[in-house]
């Protein structure tokens, strides 16, 4: 167990560090952000900063012993990167799950084996092998890379063969994974928490709508299909969890379908579509993760009131923030981004009890 006045290192210096710092400094910790890039929203809120390369092992070595655990907030981490530090200090969740998760090829076959059910997929390594993925899979089909996808990038949609060399030139050539367009009533998250001693447990799943690949709204209650197929993808999140020894905030998106929760694809860390927890849950996805990083007991995930909706401010949708404001049933967060870019995540607004105006 850290005891207060300890620090957590996370790697990546986004919104979603910068949620778990919050959650961290309410629990008595400090915050140590290891991030290349210039900008860092985490970094702002946290108590230490250190800018530096994925492979910059002296700064890494610093940073760890700096450190009491370290965590990630950014699933494309180098694996190599939390392998090093892992030789320093305890990081979790571990490198496995992050190795998994950064390559659809790995995830699925490693979620198939644990007897989960992913749309049909076949590996697309180069053009020649498109037409045979094709052949096997049919159409309409997604191709999308093997690795650093994600809000939709990297993918590309095939109405007919006919699209191949478009949808190839669409994903820059990359290798890739050709997956068959699953027919879904709806778009569902489950999010769990587990902790060291592996004690596991489930916030109530969302509602996601997705536009452009890019995650809209999560809301609750689901419909009934939801609610429905909720425990069986439950029972294949904590197999994924338990296999892995996992510590912390995992997520699996699943598609509702006539033939029950169909695997799209999992996230070693707290998600997007678990932002309404913050004040929609008694305990939120952030502060249960620093928990179970730092050992702590976990908190409860049961919904404080229904419903609840979460809209995701991306790109222009920010300058809504001053009518969001007006609206006195409504939590606004801004990420503190000063670039508005099209597509870019610069806040999200939840209501909790009510539904939006
Ligand atoms: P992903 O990055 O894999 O989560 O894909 C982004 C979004 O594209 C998903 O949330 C779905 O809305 C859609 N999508 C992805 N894969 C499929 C599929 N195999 N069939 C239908 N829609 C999909």
């Amino acid at each position: 167990m850290l005891a207060p006045g300890s620090t957590i290192g996370i790697l990546g210096g986004g919104q979603l560090g910068r949620m778990l710092s919050v959650a961290a400094a309410q629990l008595g910790y400090q915050v140590h952000i290891y991030a290349p890039d210039h900008e860092s929203v985490a970094a702002e809120v946290a108590a230490h900063h250190t800018q530096a390369a994925w492979d910059d092992e002296p700064r890494l070595a610093a940073f760890a012993a700096g450190c009491d655990a370290v965590t990630i907030e950014f699933e494309n981490v180098p694996v190599d990167t939390v392998r090093f530090l892992s030789g320093h200090v305890a990081v979790r969740p571990g490198a496995q799950a992050l190795e998994i998760a950064q390559d659809r090829l790995t995830e699925k076959n490693f979620v198939t084996g644990l007897g989960g059910r992913p749309a049909p997929f076949a590996a697309v390594p180069d053009r020649a092998a498109l037409g045979a993925a094709l052949a096997e899979i049919g159409a309409p089909a997604i191709l999308k890379t093997l690795r650093m996808g994600y809000d939709g990038k990297g993918q590309a949609r095939l109405a007919t063969p006919a699209d191949a060399d478009a949808a190839w030139d669409g994903i820059d050539r990359h290798a890739a994974i050709l997956e068959g367009f699953v027919t879904f009533a709806h778009e569902f998250s489950v999010i769990l928490v587990r902790g060291i001693d592996g004690e596991t447990r489930f916030w109530d799943s969302s509602v996601n709508v997705h536009e452009g690949g890019i995650l809209a709204t999560s809301s609750l209650p689901p419909p009934q299909i939801v609610r429905d197929q909720q425990d069986e993808a439950r029972a294949l999140m904590a197999r994924i969890a338990d296999d892995l020894d996992y510590v912390g905030v995992l997520t699996g998106e699943f598609f509702a379908t006539a033939d029950g929760p169909i695997f799209n694809e999992m996230a070693p860390r707290v998600h997007n579509s678990g932002h309404w927890t913050i004040e929609g849950a008694v305990t939120s996805q952030f502060e249960n993760h620093i928990r179970a990083v730092a050992g702590l007991p976990l908190g409860s995930t049961a919904t404080t009131a229904l419903p609840v909706t979460m809209r995701n401010l991306i790109g222009a949708d920010i300058g809504a923030v001053p009518a969001l404001l007006a609206d006195g049933a409504c939590h606004v967060h801004h990420y503190g981004k000063t670039e508005v870019r099209a597509g870019r995540k610069l806040g999200h607004a939840t209501w909790v009890g009510t539904t939006p105006a």
